[in-house]
């Protein structure tokens, strides 16, 4: 220690001050624990056994602590707790909800970032965090074929970066200054999106002053994309009738059975009634990252460059670890005009027109900001374009080799594969002829709810849930690099034994649709 931090220490000793030997044993200790339990994950179930009352009893139900504990026992303690109480997301058999396993540099950068502890509220706050996020969002619209020069900024998540274009989409085409007296003022609003978009959609209509009928759900065919047609003709019904049509929401991997909307189709219709155009791409907007020569590429994801905003999750298929949510807007002007109010204690420097200096405060919802960029920028450096493409791919191929092993497991129903989701249920053999039939049907809901708690139980494998046309089934989503084609077989395997346990038990002797 060299005499000047020794006499900062000394002269004032804070509870929370580490001394840089205390803070190195410690930070060392835990990064090697990390590294150990990294290795560890694939031998670990998925999700231990857990319950509110165990891990209260783990962690002492104490009350607040009266003196304080050193930092070292500390951390060993709560990297206890994490390691052996956890949903392990970056477990090869992880597939559920849409959660990435994480990047482990995204681990390093939350402590890099941490420790500088920029705010990214303001540029004089975080120049280098400022330009590196400014950096971050051109490349993420590089990746997905948006104009580099677009606005944009990071977010808590997919709910917040689709929140934001809603508000800006709003703002630019409400036609009466709804900024101060409100929306009562004018017409009825409305917002487009097909059935499948994801609920966020309900909080910004309610929250943000629509009221949820403002929205118009948009039938899908059987695979689950909106209908354009059926677009065309509410926003028509919609303006006859003297509502203000706004703001079309087109999916790029919807979040039950990952389908891409006609987006260039949606994208026409919006152009032809002056709509925006947001692509909720949350999931699945970096697919459009494969070149079209793949067997893998979605064409309409190409629809993708025409949307006035798009929201994109780096913490999804980036691969972040959690938050990191990014909103797109294509003018940048539209940004400011909606988020931009300057109170007079705030004297920002704004720098000249060529150089700006960014204070993204201005762009968004956040006043004081984290530093999430960070993690996305080292991950896309780490990887570069190629290194995600290839992740992605391998991605939708682990999904399709379950597909297909569901497809040829005679108790197993492959259902939807799009992207990298699959769905599939359990249908018993001898139901297999009967499946149409309502007590059947409903039999095989049952059963297959069952299954699901079975398997987020076993720790085997974790899955979720969707449900398609009415029938229940069970959904894997794979945004998880270390997972292979050869997990998705044994994952096949596991959910047809405890489908054949649950119906052993859950069946009823009369026979289910009483006619044999
Ligand atoms: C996940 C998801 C969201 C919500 O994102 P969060 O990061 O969970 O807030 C919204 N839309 C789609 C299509 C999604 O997949």
């Amino acid at each position: 220690m060299d005499s000047a931090t020794r006499q900062q220490i000394e002269t004032r000793r804070a509870a929370l001050q580490m001394s840089p030997e205390e803070f190195r044993a410690a930070g060392h200790k835990l990064v090697d624990e990390i590294a150990a339990f990294l290795e560890s994950i694939p031998r670990r179930p998925v999700i231990p056994p857990v319950s509110p009352q165990a891990l209260q009893q783990a962690m002492g139900t104490d009350s607040l602590p009266e003196h304080g504990t050193p930092a070292g026992v500390l951390l060993e303690d709560a990297a206890r707790l994490l390691f052996d109480h956890s949903l392990l997301s970056s477990h090869p058999r992880f597939w559920g909800y849409i959660n990435a396993g994480p990047a482990p540099i995204g681990a390093l950068a939350d402590l890099l970032a941490s420790a500088v502890n920029p705010n990214t509220g303001g540029w004089i706050l975080a120049p280098i965090g400022s330009e590196i996020e400014r950096q971050t969002v051109r490349w993420i619209a590089e990746l997905i074929g948006y104009p580099p020069d677009c606005g944009g900024l990071l977010a808590s998540g997919g709910n917040m970066a689709n929140f934001i274009p809603f508000l800006t989409a709003k703002r630019t085409k409400v036609d009466w200054p709804a900024h101060e007296s409100g929306l009562r003022a004018g017409r009825q609003l409305r917002v487009y999106g097909s059935s499948e978009t994801h609920t966020w959609i309900h909080k910004a209509a309610d929250l943000f002053g629509l009221g949820t009928e403002a929205i118009r759900w948009i039938p899908c065919g059987h695979d689950q994309r909106m209908n354009p047609d059926a677009l065309r003709r509410e926003i028509e019904r919609d303006r006859d009738a003297g509502d203000l049509p706004f703001l079309v929401v087109g999916q790029a991997g919807s979040v039950s059975t990952g389908a891409v909307d006609p987006l260039p189709r949606i994208a026409a219709i919006c152009r032809e009634h002056n709509l925006w155009f947001h692509v909720d791409g949350a999931y699945g907007a970096v697919a459009a990252a494969l070149p079209a020569s793949s067997p893998h590429a979605v064409p309409d994801l190409a629809g993708i460059a025409e949307a006035d905003s798009i929201a994109v999750d780096p913490h999804k298929w980036l691969y972040a670890p959690l938050e990191a949510g990014c909103a797109l807007v294509r003018d940048r002007r539209l940004l400011l005009r909606t988020f931009s109010h300057r109170p007079p204690y705030y004297h920002f420097d704004e720098g000249d027109g060529e150089h700006d200096m960014i204070n993204y405060f201005e762009h968004g919802l956040q006043n004081s900001r984290g530093f999430r960029a960070l993690k996305v920028w080292l991950a896309l450096r780490q990887a570069g374009r190629e290194g995600y493409v290839k992740s992605i791919m391998d991605d939708i191929g682990v999904a399709q080799a379950l597909y297909r092993a569901a497809e040829t497991h005679p108790e197993l129903e492959a259902v939807t594969q799009a992207l990298s989701i699959t769905t599939l249920r359990y249908v018993p053999q001898d139901l297999r002829s009967k499946r149409e039939s309502a007590a059947v049907a409903e039999y095989l809901n049952r059963l297959n709810t069952e299954i699901l708690d079975r398997l987020q139980r076993g720790g085997e494998a974790f899955l979720t849930n969707a449900v398609v046309d009415g029938r229940f089934l069970l959904r894997a989503c794979v945004v998880n690099f270390r997972s292979t084609p050869a997990d998705a077989e044994a994952v096949a395997g596991i959910v047809a034994r405890v489908g054949c346990d649950a119906d052993h038990d859950l069946r009823p002797i009369s026979d289910i649709d009483g006619n044999s």
